[in-house]
């Protein structure tokens, strides 16, 4: 049967206008017209009355919960904010917000989870992935060996030194995911201190040069560096990027030179970059590079340049943690450079520490 304010509105109507002739009629010597014209009216009265209240505060509301539901159904949530804003006089109405608020919001919440589920699969099966590789290369070693292999012993030496360097990717594969998700877990404290970026930054560059230079690439800053720059920071973490940006600058460089720049900026920032003159990133993949264990080309980066594919995904978790972030601009086969911003040290606060803390300045 097909309910709405029209019909229940003239059942009522007819109802209401048969019981109030039955009634007049009751009434002894009640003229016929008399009959009709007070069933009329009652009929009538009832009509637009029930009419109005039901479409205005029952089936109004109705199909708006219907008219709610359905763009839930199809994902469409733009009524949200307008509805959450209202204050409504009417209880009807104010139900129906009650409803439409909490319909969304599990509506959200569903889609969350859903997200976060089909973040979880891919993580997993990315990290076994990942995890298959070396194990999977040491295993064989190992059995070759044990297969007869360990006789020659040029084979024994070469053999072992594979299975060695398999296990150390894997080392360092275990490692970065533990930084990961201790950073992601909020585990990993953030230890700020006052330090001076240049010297940290000069150290790293010792720490790379004899790699550099062997692969016949120039490293060093862009120009010098006479006085120091302090930055308010986790000096530890901070080692850790610089190290990440510039063992990628020098992994995916085959020649040319690596570049590092400090711009201090008027407002009391500095902009640290490193600039290669490397493979660059093709401009598609550029949004992508700071995701775990995306690799601009999955082959070519793990099999000739190695990596755990982590690197960039800690850089940029480390400097979310400084409320600053990573950023990238590159060209493809040109070259790339990232840059990160941190906070300078305010002078009042260099005066007040110890001046032992910062290291001798040239
Ligand atoms: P990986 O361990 O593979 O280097 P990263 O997270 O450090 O992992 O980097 C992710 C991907 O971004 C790399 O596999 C590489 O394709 C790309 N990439 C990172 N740095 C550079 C760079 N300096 N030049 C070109 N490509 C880069």
């Amino acid at each position: 049967m097909f309910f709405n304010s029209k019909v229940v509105a003239l059942l009522l109507a007819i109802v209401v206008g048969l019981i109030t002739t039955a009634f007049l009629s009751l009434v002894s010597e009640t003229p016929i017209q008399a009959l009709i014209t007070g069933g009329l009216i009652s009929f009538a009265a009832t009509y637009i009355f029930t009419f109005i209240t039901f479409e205005f505060l029952v089936f109004k509301e109705i199909s708006r919960i219907y008219e709610v539901l359905n763009k839930i159904r199809k994902k469409n949530f733009s009524f949200i904010e307008e509805e959450e804003d209202r204050q409504h006089r009417n209880p009807l109405k104010r139900i129906n917000s009650e409803i439409f608020t909490y319909a969304i919001g599990r509506q959200r919440e569903i889609e969350q989870l859903r997200k976060v589920e089909a973040f979880r699969r891919e993580f997993l099966a990315d990290v076994s992935h990942e995890l298959k590789t070396p194990v999977f290369a040491a295993q064989g070693f190992v059995h070759t060996l044990l297969d007869g292999a360990i006789d020659d012993k040029k084979v024994r030496i070469k053999f072992l030194k594979r299975a060695a360097k398999s296990l150390d990717n894997l080392d360092a594969l275990i490692h970065d995911l533990l930084t990961l998700s201790q950073i992601e877990l909020g585990e990993t404290k953030m230890h700020f201190e006052h330090f001076n970026i240049i010297e940290m930054a000069s150290e790293v560059l010792d720490l790379f040069e004899n790699k550099v230079e062997r692969k016949g690439l120039y490293i060093g800053f862009d120009q010098e560096y006479n006085h120091p720059i302090f930055v308010y920071a986790d000096a530890e973490k901070i080692y850790r990027v610089l190290t990440n940006l510039i063992s990628n600058a020098n992994k995916y460089t085959d020649e040319g030179e690596i570049i590092l720049s400090f711009n201090v900026s008027s407002g009391g920032q500095v902009t640290v970059s490193v600039k290669d003159t490397g493979i660059g990133i093709p401009p598609e993949d550029l949004g992508r590079v700071f995701e775990r264990f995306f690799r601009v080309e999955k082959s070519r980066a793990k099999g000739k340049r190695g990596g755990t594919g982590l690197g960039l995904a800690i850089v940029k978790h480390i400097m979310e943690a400084h409320y600053s972030k990573v950023s990238v601009i590159s060209t493809f086969g040109k070259g790339s450079t990232f840059s990160f911003k941190l906070p300078l040290s305010k002078e009042e606060d260099l005066y007040s520490a110890d001046d032992d803390e910062f290291g001798s300045e040239e």
